[in-house]
């Protein structure tokens, strides 16, 4: 969640007059911004990554795991131990608590932490190396301030969340909250911090309805069919919401959710990385947005929603509609009220079609690398034209402005009374609302004001996974990547349409091993391919991780955009000349009532397939590569090759990384604990070990409670938690879901 900013939060029929004071006061905010900072360069590639977990009470009479409602005490504690750490605790000379102990923030979920390292790591290996132990040190410290009958797990989906047939939460209360007028959740549930209710309350009030998650079932043997659900209770009349659910709001065959915290409560895996200019950053935000579904695909963990096994194994959508705030005319339910078109580039609620949540998928690229083809970007954007032109008139490029302004199309939906008149110079806080309410798979993050940290881009798509082995070795293959893209200067693009159809997929059941997905045949841009691939010893770009220079024979061997340029070259360098003259993005555009939709099918008049366009830098894409139609860039491919590879023709993301791996120098040691982390996604993606969500379902359907349809009953949840957190302890083994080293090197470190 964004910043917690202190005061009142405006009921949504005040906030909704303020909406364009804020979308304009944070546009003016950004550019006071961006004027100090496009040109900063020079930052490290540091990375940091968050990790969610949810505080699980056990009862071992009742055999009952219920959620702990302790959020706001155990933090308390938590914020005071950093500095007692320091004197009592037995890990007190863990290298990671000196200086900047691990920090621990609040989540919506009154049941959920959040944990960070205290400062971000390096790139180097030896950086990568001490990241698990990080994450443990973390969920040790998050588990010594809980009671014994507490304990902090990873899991993504809480199962039993918003079944009503016994207590889920300690305390207990009943579903008949004002902020969301659940049938399932009391609003206890939520973080009482006075931002996430209002959230929750506003949210609901601007849609014109509660929210409406339908989740299909997994339709087991003796499931009933059609699945109309006995526990929606259909017939309650306690708020006017109640009736929406017989309206249709809850589709047969599905589970039915109707409130904000069935999404965010779900725990994710984050990674946040700094790159080293605005340049890098956008080159590595489009080449991780391919990369998003295939590893929300590979870390599915959550295939079961308010007591039944779903046929979904992501979270993904869950979220997206828990906070889908649009309107009927939005959504494409209701014909659009022209009449309450607004021209001076306000946007009216009705007058309009916002294709998605504002929990979505990217919807545009965002680089100036001429690689980054116009039809690549065949969404419709919907965008805030008057915002964009405003960007534009004050210089900020096409691209960026096209961005910023499909953000800027939604409403601040919690306001603070005092936060309304700023400085606009010195404060970002109207456009951190904006920015930090547009949840998408990536996030373009600027620096914040005042100086030391740089421009990051975030990685929000994985699941949280059980053990800190996992999430280390997720984490660490994504930084590694990102390694790799930015010094071999790969080339992931493909039509965001279709990164849209891999969302799709990812979130089935079982994509990983029944699902392909469409992926970029040649990753290479023409002439590094050989270099790479060859594994020259002597090749080494990339192996001074933290950002120095390489030699300017292996910058201009590897193309002037692949993001080394940026670093390796004074910034009136004659090299950036292919940035400057890009010529592309000349969307052919709708207006629709102030809100133009740019791209979308058929928009792509400007260049035809097979016409190299006009550029005259000095050269990373062939003529040839030019030529290559988009629709014979990509096929589709299983997750098998996506990741271990294809044939002699595709590397593979994992052959890439280790490609890399190959360049540096590297001690056995850490080469080794690396390799336990590759070997973990490869098998993976290739079966030979299960995803969390498949381990789940595979264990609800083999407990001997379980009836085959589809219920999980509160004994299977509650043994299934006990045994989730003996395997995260080592203490018992997982054939097929952990690689067999795991549970001794886990007891090992334990003593
Ligand atoms: P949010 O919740 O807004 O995504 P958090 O503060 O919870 O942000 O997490 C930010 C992550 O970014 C943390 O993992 C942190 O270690 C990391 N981080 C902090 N500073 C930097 C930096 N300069 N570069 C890269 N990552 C950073
Ligand atoms: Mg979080
Ligand atoms: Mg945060
Ligand atoms: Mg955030
Ligand atoms: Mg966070
Ligand atoms: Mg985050």
């Amino acid at each position: 969640m964004g910043l917690l900013s202190l005061g009142t939060p405006l009921d949504w029929p005040q906030a909704r007059p303020l909406a364009s004071h804020v979308r304009e006061h944070g546009i003016t905010q950004f550019l006071h911004l961006w004027n100090k900072i496009k040109d900063r360069r020079g930052d490290k590639l540091l990375w940091g990554d968050e990790i969610e977990y949810m505080v699980i009470t056990l009862d071992d009479q009742q055999r009952s795991a219920k959620l702990s409602l302790r959020q706001e005490e155990i933090l308390k504690v938590l914020s005071q131990s950093s500095s007692e750490h320091a004197d009592h605790d037995p890990d007190r000379h863990h290298p990671d608590l000196a200086g900047h102990p691990p920090t621990f923030h609040p989540e919506f979920g009154r049941f959920m932490l959040e944990s960070t390292p205290g400062s971000p790591y390096g790139a180097s290996p030896n950086e990568l190396k001490r990241v698990e132990g990080n994450m443990r040190l973390r969920r040790k410290i998050a588990r010594s301030h809980l009671r014994p009958d507490e304990l902090p797990i990873t899991l993504t989906s809480f199962p039993r969340l918003g079944v009503n047939d016994a207590p889920f939460t300690e305390p207990h209360f009943e579903p008949r909250g004002e902020a969301s007028r659940s049938m399932f959740l009391p609003d206890q549930i939520i973080n009482p911090h006075a931002r996430f209710p209002t959230l929750a309350a506003n949210i609901r009030k601007r849609r014109g309805s509660k929210v409406a998650i339908n989740v299909p079932i997994f339709k087991d043997e003796r499931t009933p069919s059609p699945f109309i659900d006995p526990s929606v209770p259909w017939d309650r009349d306690l708020f006017p919401e109640d009736g929406e659910a017989k309206a249709g709001a809850a589709l047969q065959d599905h589970i039915y959710m109707d409130a904000m915290g069935f999404g965010m409560g779900c725990c994710c895996l984050q990674v946040t990385f700094q790159a080293c200019s605005v340049q890098e950053a956008r080159t590595v935000y489009d080449q991780l947005t391919p990369v998003a579904p295939i590893m929300l695909a590979l870390t599915a963990a959550s295939p079961a929603y308010r007591g039944y096994l779903s046929d979904v194994d992501c979270r993904w959508n869950v979220i997206s509609g828990a906070v889908d705030d649009r309107t009927p005319e939005e959504r494409g339910e209701k014909p659009l009220d022209l009449a309450g078109h607004t021209p001076s580039g306000g946007l009216d609620h009705a007058s309009r079609r916002v294709p998605k949540s504002r929990y979505d998928s990217v919807d545009s690229y965002l680089s100036l690398d001429p690689a980054n083809r116009k039809e690549y970007n065949d969404n419709p954007l919907p965008v805030n034209e008057a915002i964009r032109e405003r960007l534009m008139s004050e210089g900020v490029d096409k691209v960026l402005a096209d961005h910023l302004s499909h953000l800027f199309i939604r409403d601040p939906i919690v306001i603070f009374s005092e936060m309304i008149d700023q400085d606009d110079e010195s404060s970002t806080d109207h456009f951190e609302n904006i920015q930090s309410t547009n949840w998408q798979t990536m996030r373009f993050k600027p620096p914040p004001p005042g100086g030391a940290i740089g421009w990051r881009v975030e990685f929000r798509s994985m699941e949280v996974q059980i053990t800190d082995f996992e999430n280390a070795a997720f984490s660490v293959f994504i930084v590694l990547l990102t390694r790799a893209i930015l010094s071999f200067g790969l080339n992931f693009y493909m039509p965001i349409s279709k990164v849209d159809e891999n969302m799709k997929r990812a979130q089935e059941r079982d994509s990983v091993g029944r699902q392909k997905f469409h992926f970029r045949k040649e990753v290479f841009r023409k002439r590094n391919r050989h270099r790479v691939l060859s594994r020259n010893p002597s090749f080494d770009a990339g192996r001074n991780g933290g950002g120095e220079a390489g030699s300017g024979a292996e910058v201009a061997a590897l193309g002037s955009d692949s993001g080394l340029l940026d670093r390796h070259s004074p910034p009136s360098s004659g090299r950036a000349t292919p940035i400057r003259n890009h010529l592309h993005h000349h969307p052919s555009s709708s207006s629709l009532n102030g809100t133009k939709i740019l791209n979308g099918k058929g928009g792509r008049s400007s260049s035809t397939p097979g016409s190299p366009r006009a550029w005259n830098g000095s050269g990373t894409l062939s003529p040839h590569q030019l030529q290559v139609p988009v629709e014979e860039e990509y096929e589709e491919m299983s997750m098998d090759e996506i990741i271990n590879g294809k044939g002699d023709e595709f590397p593979g993301l994992l052959g890439l990384v280790r490609n890399y791996l190959d360049s540096l120098n590297i001690d056995v040691e850490t080469r080794c604990t690396m390799g336990l982390y590759l070997d973990l996604v490869g098998s993976r993606a290739n079966g030979s070990l299960m995803t969390t969500a498949t381990w789940i379902r595979n264990y609800v359907r083999s407990h001997p409670e379980y009836n085959f349809d589809s219920v999980i009953s509160q004994g299977i949840n509650y043994d299934m938690i006990k045994k989730l957190d003996l395997i995260e302890r080592g203490l018992e083994e997982a054939p097929g879901f952990l690689p067999s080293i795991y549970a001794k090197r886990r007891r090992d470190e334990d003593r």
